[in-house]
């Protein structure tokens, strides 16, 4: 009994190392390359939309240049806590590619998935990170757009329309976020109660 129970948590552990980013631990791409068409399968069968937040950090090549990679991986570390708290319980944070993240949002309409965007955005132009004892300013850029269950795209052509969000928001100056509607204005940067409990409504509605 006690040998099964090692076993499953050896199984456990090798699930996570599968699907995890070692140096920030958000998801990795593998994991969201296998749950995007997954939840973008369970949008069309539920009738409720999902979104795609892709987040780029901006002049990180200058960032490693001036400051080392070593404290470049500091920074991708620093930035990865505040997308975890960011976001909500049943969101998924990847880490993308280098210095880019894509968060998932089931359940979630183009509206709240800009609110979740700026907030992040806000979250990260305001944190500290200090460098020997002086603050050293992140910022990133957003893109964002909603997937609706009526939609026929494929997966790829949806990162594409997210992505070309994300260039915009680099064109446009940086330090923005950019979707297919203008970004509301964030004033909270927690996840309010109205939006966790419009989450879980969503998610009751759809498994009845
Ligand atoms: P932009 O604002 O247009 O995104 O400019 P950028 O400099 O962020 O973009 P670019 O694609 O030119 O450079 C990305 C940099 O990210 C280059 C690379 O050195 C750095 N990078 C990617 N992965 C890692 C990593 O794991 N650790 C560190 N320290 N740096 C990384
Ligand atoms: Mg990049
Ligand atoms: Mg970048």
């Amino acid at each position: 009994m006690n040998e099964l129970l090692s076993l499953r948590n050896e199984v456990d552990e090798l699930r996570h190392q599968v699907q995890t980013d070692a140096l920030t631990g958000l998801y990795n791409f593998r994991f969201f390359s296998n749950i995007l068409p997954l939840e973008m399968e369970r949008s069309r069968r539920s009738s409720v939309p999902l979104s795609l937040i892709i987040l780029d950090i901006d002049h990180f090549k200058q960032f490693n240049d001036t400051w080392g990679h070593e404290l470049g991986n500091q920074a991708l570390q620093h930035v990865s806590q505040l997308i975890k708290v960011a976001i909500r319980k049943l969101d998924f944070a990847c880490r993308f590619g280098g210095e880019e993240f894509a968060v998932i949002l089931p359940g979630t309409e183009i509206h709240q998935a800009l609110n979740v965007a700026e907030r992040l955005r806000l979250l990260i132009v305001n944190s500290e990170f200090k460098i020997n004892k002086k603050d050293v300013q992140i910022t990133a850029s957003l893109g964002v757009d909603e997937f609706k269950s009526t939609d026929d795209y494929t997966v790829q052509e949806f990162i594409e329309r997210v992505d070309s969000r994300l260039y915009q928001a680099k064109a446009a100056g940086r330090n923005l976020v950019k979707g297919p509607i203008d970004t509301p204005l964030v004033t909270d940067t927690n996840v309010t109660a109205d939006e966790k409990d419009a989450l879980f409504d969503l998610f009751n509605d759809a498994d009845d």
